[in-house]
């Protein structure tokens, strides 16, 4: 008898063991609020989308995306509207990713993009653009106007042999040099 149960048990076990596996796969790597990825599969995917881009004589571009004054969304109408608003704006972001890119939930309002460019001058226009978009965008909060926001995008083109840290960190202070010039614009970095 005991033979006859404890075979299902233990293939039910396992089947629990992979689920949990799978689900802590997905958790750890998935942000919850926007379904987007998180920052672990970026290193591989920077690696990759790097080596496509040369042998595509390709740019690669970092975009740092990081929401103009959300401190204030939060303080004005509370986190969960917060929320809501990241939650829109991640799914207008996706609707502007080709297959080929990469966007993941960098930070808290912070998004980061890869992006493949033909030239410097190609990536203006897809910058600006996106720029558009998210102004353009309304967020419906029920009983209150629809919110809008900005962002501002900090860009820094992938060196020959740079590494992804470096990058972003170039990215990141264009990003902030956009912050100081008044925002809701891009940046580049310097080549
Ligand atoms: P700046 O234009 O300089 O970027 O101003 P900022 O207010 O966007 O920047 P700051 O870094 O001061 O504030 C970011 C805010 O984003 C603070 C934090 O509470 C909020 N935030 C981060 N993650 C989340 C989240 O998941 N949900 C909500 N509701 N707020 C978040
Ligand atoms: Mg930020
Ligand atoms: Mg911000």
């Amino acid at each position: 008898y005991f033979d006859v149960f404890e075979q299902p048990q233990s293939e039910l076990i396992e089947r629990l063991a992979d689920f949990k596996t799978q689900l802590l796969v997905t958790l750890g790597r998935q942000d919850p609020l926007t379904g987007l990825p998180l920052r672990y599969s970026l290193e591989d995917d920077f690696t990759q989308a790097l080596k496509i881009c040369d042998r595509n004589k390709m740019l690669l571009y970092v975009v740092i995306i990081d929401v103009d004054h959300f401190k204030a969304v939060n303080d004005n109408y509370g986190h969960s509207v917060g929320d809501v608003a990241l939650r829109h704006l991640a799914d207008t972001l996706k609707t502007m990713v080709r297959s080929n890119e990469h966007l993941y939930r960098y930070g808290g309002e912070e998004f980061l993009l890869l992006m493949q460019a033909d030239s410097p001058e190609s990536m203006k226009k897809p910058a600006q653009r996106l720029l558009e978009v998210v102004r353009n965008m309304r967020v419906p909060i029920p009983g209150e106007d629809p919110l809008a926001l900005t962002v501002t995008l900090g860009l820094a083109c992938v060196r020959r042999g740079e590494g992804l840290d470096s990058a972003v960190e170039r990215a990141d202070k264009a990003l902030y040099a956009g912050k100081a010039a008044g925002r809701d614009r891009y940046i580049v970095a310097d080549e």
